[in-house]
């Protein structure tokens, strides 16, 4: 589902990706890890067609989402194929309810109302967010709004997930939270998901494959267990 092939990103020179080369199976969860400055966003940049578009970072080598090149095309063109959830849910709110930010991308893409509904339905189980549904995003726990952002981007139906350190702003529970209903969401919807995070503990339990980068390049890809005896 995702493909790097000698994937190598400068900004300045420097390279702050060098030849990455992995994939990313339909359905698997794959974990991104290494400390900060080892090119974890860049990666995710580079997965979801921000790098090289609008990153001012250079790119070698091949990136392949779904079968796509990213190089052809734009993150906008590509909505169906991957969606991306920051770190700050709060600065990726449109709208005040969890309902209405549900529905928000689906409004902007003339979805039918009764599928919107049908789909708002679906997200708010998947992510147990049911009980939340006609609250205010600005009286949720850090966690729950995590969820509803991750909802958001799930409305558009994407085939791959990326997000980039989801529970850096969480405390210990609601970042267990945020990972327990991605891992069930995998499990459930066959999802590929694409995750960085600097704390390995945290999310190593949840992850069908591990990348694990340092600042010279890919020290190793592949199942957890090899993984971390490598590091
Ligand atoms: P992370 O929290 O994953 O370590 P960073 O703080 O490294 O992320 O990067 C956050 C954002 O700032 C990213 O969009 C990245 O592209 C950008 N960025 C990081 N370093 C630089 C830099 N030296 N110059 C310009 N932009 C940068
Ligand atoms: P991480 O997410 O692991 O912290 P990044 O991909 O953000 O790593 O950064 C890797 C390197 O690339 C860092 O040295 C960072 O400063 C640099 N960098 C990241 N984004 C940019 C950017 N947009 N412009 C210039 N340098 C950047």
């Amino acid at each position: 589902m995702i493909e790097f092939r000698d994937v190598t990103v400068s900004y300045t020179g420097t390279p702050a990706l060098r030849e990455a080369s992995f994939t990313v199976g339909e359905g698997e969860l794959c974990l991104v890890v290494g400390p900060t400055g080892s090119g974890k966003s860049t990666l995710l940049g580079a997965a979801c067609a921000r790098v090289p578009h609008f990153s001012g970072g250079l790119l070698s080598g091949t990136v392949l989402v779904a079968g796509r090149d990213t190089r052809d095309h734009l993150p906008r063109d590509l909505a169906d194929v991957v969606g991306v959830v920051g770190q700050d849910p709060l600065a990726s709110f449109v709208t005040d309810s969890v309902e209405e930010e549900l529905a928000f991308a689906m409004e902007q893409l003339g979805v039918a109302p009764a599928l919107m509904r049908k789909r708002v339905e679906e997200v708010l189980d998947l992510l147990g967010l049911a009980p939340l549904r006609g609250r205010a995003l600005a009286d949720l726990s850090g966690g729950e709004q995590q969820r509803v952002a991750i909802g958001a981007v799930l409305t558009a139906q994407p085939r791959i997930l990326v997000l980039d350190e989801p529970t850096s702003a969480l405390d210990p529970g609601a970042a267990e939270d945020v990972l327990a209903a991605l891992t069930r969401l995998v499990h459930d919807s066959g999802i590929t998901v694409l995750l960085a995070e600097h704390r390995l503990e945290r999310v190593v339990q949840f992850a069908d494959s591990v990348i694990s980068l340092t600042p010279d390049g890919v020290a190793a890809a592949g199942a957890p267990a090899a993984v971390l005896a490598h590091s």
